[in-house]
């Protein structure tokens, strides 16, 4: 058994080129152990592979990739609340999780400070969107029970009727609910940050 022998120490090799390494020209990163050529090579491919991942972004794409989320969020979000008459803090968490996948995987799987402020106000102006609809069908069923022939349309006629409608009821609950969704659109597609050595 030649590993269970205390006298030959196993010699440590580098992760990359296996070259065996003395104590002294050892570098750690993580749990492998690399020589000092090997660690600056792979660190250098490293922080190349991370630059990159934040360039050449193809931001019309990413815009229909958050769109898409924004959409699919904010129909599943009035969807929910006309037929519970309850809105849920968990769907507020669906439209942010849908618009943040929906920009990073349409983009590629790039990240970048560009994408998350993308990301933010297209998930804030999805929330914007649900709300209204939400409250639409709300003010339209009023006037039709009333015998009124007055309907609020979809779309606004105008910025004056959007908010409006919007602010109605627009309540703390719903700040908690924007603030979530502007979180999760902000950290998914966050760049990837290299402690700084
Ligand atoms: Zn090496």
């Amino acid at each position: 058994m030649a590993d269970a022998n205390p006298a030959t120490p196993v010699a440590t090799r580098c992760g990359r080129c296996q070259a065996a390494l003395s104590e002294s020209e050892r570098v750690s990163a993580g749990d492998r152990v690399f020589c000092r050529t090997c660690y600056d090579i792979l660190k250098l491919q490293l922080r190349t592979g991370v630059a990159a991942m934040s360039q050449d972004i193809n931001y019309p794409m990413a815009m229909v990739g958050a769109l898409l989320g924004g959409i699919v969020g904010a129909l599943a979000w009035w969807g929910v609340t006309v037929l519970t008459k309850i809105g849920f803090g968990l769907v507020a968490v669906v439209i942010g999780v849908l618009v943040g996948h929906g920009t990073l995987r349409f983009a590629g799987g790039k990240r970048s400070v560009g994408l998350q402020i993308l990301a933010v106000a297209v998930g804030a102006l999805s929330f914007l969107g649900a709300v209204y609809l939400v409250n639409m069908t709300f003010i339209n069923d009023a006037l039709a029970q009333r015998g009124d022939a007055l309907r609020v349309s979809f779309p606004p006629t105008g910025l004056m009727m959007f908010y409006a409608v919007i602010a109605a009821n627009f309540g703390i609950m719903k700040l908690v609910f924007l603030g979530i969704i502007v979180y999760e659109a902000w950290f998914i597609p966050r760049p990837i940050k290299l402690p700084s050595a």
